[in-house]
């Protein structure tokens, strides 16, 4: 089958012809109509320190898709051939604690679709089925294609009540603009969401955010002011993995504040720690979806009214994959899909 997959200890994904992936018991073979490229398959492609120590060689990549059942392994029940679906990229082990709490998202031993085990770059992957999502007729291939960080969206912005709150996203890459789109959906107040990336903040705004701000020309405090707001946001969203930004959350943040942190931040960054103890700061690390929470509820707002097109930039067949990945390195764009179809 044809594939994209890192070939090479190097900058790069390469195109190739793969064994079909064979199936167990409890298995899925999904074979494959869209996928979306993520920051995690840039980081990937540009082999940055976290892909070295992290991604073995050779293997295909992605893991944001939407397909159908191809083949049902003979323990499997709930599928049949032809079923839409995507799926959930973290594999939990199913016996540690959290796993048997319902936690999944939580698991100690998360194995990952395209980063630790084969990819959705392909015509076909092999799933555990109960990590295969079925989708109802309403949500097309191209969300479906993005429920992935769709979920990482919904995760962070339904971890805390939005309703008539004011919310700070910081980051308006692809799921900070998502988040923002979903916090309207469900009823904030104010949302303003900065980048350095006018690109992108012009799709926050096109996607719900009441004020996108390029921290490079003005201030957060000067937003509050035009805003009318005296006292300081109810609810933030870290969304950069900058740590200036999220050390300007901090300071920007209401007493008894709520923060979520899905960016990932680096090793060094420091805090100014007293604006988290003397504010009475809650802080909640985000990793991935919940297992299977968040995928109920953002099906369940996409069909009722939530309306993520304008995320999706790019739309190329496969075989201009290379495109696809400029495109996304430029950070001139929303999701770009890619299409297997053709
Ligand atoms: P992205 O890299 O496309 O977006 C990050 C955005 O932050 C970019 O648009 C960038 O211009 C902007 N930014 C940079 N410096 C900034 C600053 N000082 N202030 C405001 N914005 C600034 O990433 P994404 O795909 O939207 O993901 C968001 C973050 O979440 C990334 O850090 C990603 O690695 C992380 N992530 C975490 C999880 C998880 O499970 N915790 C899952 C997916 C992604
Ligand atoms: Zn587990």
């Amino acid at each position: 089958m044809k594939s994209l997959a890192k070939l090479k200890r190097e900058p790069g994904i390469w195109m190739q012809d793969a064994p079909m992936p064979e199936i167990g018991h409890n298995d899925v073979l999904i074979k494959i109509k869209k996928t979306a490229i993520c920051g995690t398959d840039i980081h990937i492609y540009n082999w940055d320190e976290w892909a070295q120590k992290t991604i073995p060689v050779p293997m295909i990549v992605g893991h944001e898709y939407a397909g159908e059942i191809a083949a049902i392994g003979s323990e499997v029940k709930g599928f049949k051939i032809g079923d839409r679906v995507s799926g959930e990229g973290h594999i939990s082990c199913g016996f540690c604690r959290n796993c048997k709490a319902g936690r999944r998202h939580l698991c100690r031993k998360n194995i990952g679709v395209g980063v630790t085990r084969p990819g959705c770059f392909a015509e076909y992957l092999s799933l555990p089925a109960v990590n295969a999502y079925p989708l109802p007729p309403e949500v097309t291939d191209e969300q479906a294609a993005i429920l992935d960080p769709l979920g990482n969206a919904t995760h962070v912005a339904l971890s805390f009540d939005v309703v008539g709150e004011d919310i700070l996203i910081t980051g308006a890459g692809p799921i900070g603009v998502m988040a923002a789109a979903i916090a309207r959906h469900v009823g904030a107040r104010h949302i303003v969401i900065s980048d350095v990336n006018d690109y992108r903040l012009e799709l926050a705004r096109n996607m719900g955010a009441t004020y996108a701000v390029n921290i490079k020309n003005e201030s957060i405090s000067s937003v509050m002011k035009k805003l009318g707001m005296n006292e300081g946001f109810d609810i933030g969203f870290e969304m950069s993995g900058n740590s200036a930004a999220f050390n300007m959350m901090l300071e920007t943040i209401n007493h008894a504040g709520k923060i979520a942190l899905l960016g990932f931040l680096p090793q060094n960054t420091t805090l100014d720690w007293n604006q988290i103890i003397m504010k009475g700061l809650i802080i909640k690390g985000i990793y991935g979806r919940e297992m299977f929470e968040t995928w109920y509820k953002m099906i369940s707002m996409l069909q009722s009214g939530l309306n993520i097109a304008p995320i999706i930039t790019h739309h190329l067949p496969i075989n201009d994959f290379q495109k696809g990945f400029d495109i996304m390195c430029s950070g001139i764009s929303g999701k770009v899909i890619l299409d297997w179809e053709q």
